[in-house]
């Protein structure tokens, strides 16, 4: 048995027991569990193979590629080989836009509907369940001077390096926190990269709360892992700790990192900045299809409601892996397996108790994968100050070049949360439909009010959450209704003998 590659839209079935969303770890495994319980399952992901970001490129990757990328890059190989050989369909570079509970015009509404992009051409089918494992994205890093050529985020210079073998050349400067900060220098460092500065934005407050989950971690995966990345960085670059604030700077193009630490202000030459402070639930899928989230404290951001089968407040959702909430790629990979036994037994392909019996073991090693956690989320919480733009002229919306004082000026105007803001400013409407902007306008509105993040709210996400060319949703069959809607009749076909009418 093998997966059927999906090339075209119009190779897609017009339905399916079971999709899933990402072929990242946790999307893979769902798949494939689901797959082996006997469910027809579809496969989408945006890239054009399977990994998701930790195994990117990795079917495709040299063996140099790998050794570089070290021994968690390689881990994947036996996640996606497990999928590869389930009879689930595969789509890669397929783009799911909207899911929506299926209402047909006549007969029961029951399932969902899915749109998707592939090879240029959308299709609407229908789905018994989805799982959304859409993964996370990196946490905006709205900083003085951030838009300048010369700055990327640090992911993105690793997804070169992963799907290209790129490495950058000239003097880089790496700035901000989180435990992917240090692996990605490291693995810049190692790939040739002439890394001048890592600059560690972590506030020096969070290592006394992180003290307390110290004991976990220490006996985690995580603590030998992270104690040598800390030193491998150590030994090849400059480490910059204590830091209050930072600016890049240039004259069209980025220059200098300018950065305020305890002892002074330096300016730091650089041709390349690469910023990144961690990582957050990619939600624009699952807010869009209606299911609930709410602010989590600890990780500054939202993350959906889900039980411990990963179902969402809409029935026939779940979620699983870093887009319910970040829990890093092993705990994402078991998350997936634990949502395809929840999908198999809600489809009636396994009993209650076998489902449980096949959930312990996933479990007790989803509570070993997680431990250490609470230490990372606690010791690599962004500062408040980098979240939350102080200065008026540092942009919020990339898209729409919106400033942090633009954001505040509309205060005054009675602005509540972020979808009234858009009433005044064009902030969170173009092309990344508020992805990049989200959390941090959020976070300005509630300082401004004072209050949490949680009670301003998110902006209202709409389908379709992604660019969709005209053409292709003007291709999609229309129902009847739909078309009376817009045009205001239905024209009905024309035959000789009967003149044309109109409904
Ligand atoms: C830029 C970046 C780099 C990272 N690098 C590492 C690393 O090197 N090591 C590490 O341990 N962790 C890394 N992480 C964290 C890592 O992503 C996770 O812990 C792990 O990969 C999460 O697995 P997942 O299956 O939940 O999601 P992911 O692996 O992120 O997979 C999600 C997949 O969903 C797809 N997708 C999202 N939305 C749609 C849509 N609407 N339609 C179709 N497809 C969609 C994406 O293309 C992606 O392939 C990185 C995170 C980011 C953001």
């Amino acid at each position: 048995m093998s997966v059927h590659h999906v090339n075209t839209a119009s190779d897609l079935q017009e339905t399916y027991d079971l999709l899933v969303v990402g072929a990242g770890p946790a999307g893979l495994s769902a798949a494939a569990v689901a797959a082996e319980c006997g469910l027809s399952v579809l496969l989408c992901d945006e890239n054009g193979s399977p990994g998701g970001q930790i195994y990117r490129g990795i079917t495709e990757a040299s063996a140099a590629t790998k050794a570089r990328l070290g021994k968690d890059y390689a881990a994947g190989e036996a996640i996606i080989t497990r999928f590869l050989a389930t009879s689930a369909c595969y789509a890669a570079r397929a783009s799911v836009w909207s899911i929506a509970p299926y209402e047909p015009e006549v007969g029961e509404a029951s399932g969902l509907e899915v749109g998707v992009s592939l090879a240029g051409a959308a299709r609407l089918i229908r789905v018994r369940r989805a799982i959304l494992a859409t993964g996370a994205l990196e946490r905006p890093f709205p900083i003085p001077g951030w838009t300048l050529p010369g700055i990327m985020t640090a992911g993105s210079a690793q997804i070169a390096l992963k799907t290209a073998g790129l490495v950058p050349s000239g003097r880089t400067v790496i700035a901000g926190t989180g435990p992917l900060l240090y692996l990605l220098a490291a693995q810049l460092i190692g790939a040739g990269a002439s890394v001048n500065a890592v600059v560690d934005t972590t506030p020096n407050g969070n290592r006394r709360r992180a003290l307390a989950h110290s004991f976990d971690f220490a006996r985690s995966a995580y603590g030998l892992k992270g104690a040598r990345l800390l030193a491998q960085v150590h030994r090849y670059t400059r480490v910059i700790r204590n830091v209050m604030a930072l600016e890049a700077a240039g004259d069209g193009r980025l220059s200098e990192v300018v950065v305020t630490y305890r002892g002074g202000t330096e300016r730091l030459p650089a041709d390349l900045l690469l910023l990144h402070q961690g990582i957050v639930p990619n939600l624009n899928l699952s807010l869009a299809s209606g299911c609930a989230s709410g602010w989590n404290d600890r990780q500054a951001t939202f993350t959906p409601t889900i039980d411990e089968w990963c179902q969402t407040s809409v029935p026939d959702i779940a979620i699983a892996g870093d887009a319910g909430g970040i829990i890093g790629a092993e705990g994402s990979a078991l998350h997936g397996a634990l949502a395809g036994m929840a999908a198999a037994w809600r489809l009636g392909r396994l009993s209650e108790a076998e489902r449980d019996k096949r959930a312990a073991p996933v479990r007790a090693r989803l509570r070993m994968a997680l431990r250490g956690r609470l230490f990372l989320d606690e010791l690599f919480r962004p500062g408040d100050d980098f979240r939350i733009p102080t200065r008026p002229e540092t942009i919020v919306c990339r898209c729409e070049e919106v400033t942090a004082g633009a954001i505040r000026a509309t205060m005054p105007l009675g602005v509540r949360g972020p979808n009234q803001m858009k009433a005044y400013l064009r902030c969170g409407m173009g092309p990344c439909q508020g992805r990049l902007c989200g959390l941090t306008v959020t976070e300005i509105i509630a300082q401004e009010r004072g209050v949490a993040p949680g009670e301003v709210g998110y902006y209202n996400v709409r389908t379709p959450i992604k660019p969709v060319a005209l053409k292709e949703l003007a291709a999609l069959p229309q129902s009847d209704s739909a078309i009376k809607a817009v045009a205001g009749f239905v024209e009905k076909p024309v035959s000789a003998s009967h003149p044309r009418t109109q409904e």
